[in-house]
């Protein structure tokens, strides 16, 4: 499918280039396209996040948006960042988020309760960084089509230069 008959949208909420773009892709001027199989997981990611901006907006009666960060990621986009050749978004299945009006962990403790609830499933819940305080972030990763998720809660810290994953939502 040629990237022109790529959809505008992704979901109501969420466009194809929310989803889709990256500044180390355009700083180093590299294609950031899916391919149709990764154009369908967006499509899957895209539609839990919808599910998250739903409960939200009706949980607080208010407009509530859900800001993507960082979603899919092309090979060579994966590399320059330095992530993982499995990384979910290298498959356009995980989305780094945040909600206005919600500090992280806040955000992140809301889509425990919407999984409590069964309103949502995950693989991978991961809060980033808390102690940057405005600088956190949310990354949500799924399986393909839903299929295999463990359900994995962890928070990542700086240990000095090492990334460190501790279980559950630490550092509140
Ligand atoms: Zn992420």
């Amino acid at each position: 499918m040629p990237t022109n008959a790529y959809p505008t949208q992704i979901t109501p909420h969420f466009s194809y280039r929310e989803l889709t773009r990256s500044e180390t892709a355009r700083r180093h001027g590299i294609d950031n396209t899916p391919n149709p199989d990764e154009l369908a997981n967006l499509i899957y990611t895209a539609q839990q996040l919808e599910k998250v901006r739903a409960y939200l907006n009706d949980k607080y009666q208010k407009p509530i948006a859900i800001i993507v960060t960082s979603c899919y990621r092309s090979e060579r986009v994966n590399k320059l960042v330095g992530g993982s050749p499995t990384s979910a978004h290298r498959f356009g299945l995980a989305a780094d988020c945040d909600a206005t009006g919600f500090i992280s962990s806040d955000f992140a403790k809301e889509i425990l309760q919407m999984r409590d609830k069964g309103l949502i499933a995950f693989d991978q819940l991961i809060l980033e960084f808390p102690e940057r305080g405005d600088g956190a972030w949310v990354h949500i990763g799924f399986k393909k089509d839903g299929i295999g998720q463990r359900n994995q809660v962890l928070t990542a810290i700086k240990k000095g230069s090492k990334t460190v994953y501790l279980q559950g939502l630490q550092g509140e």
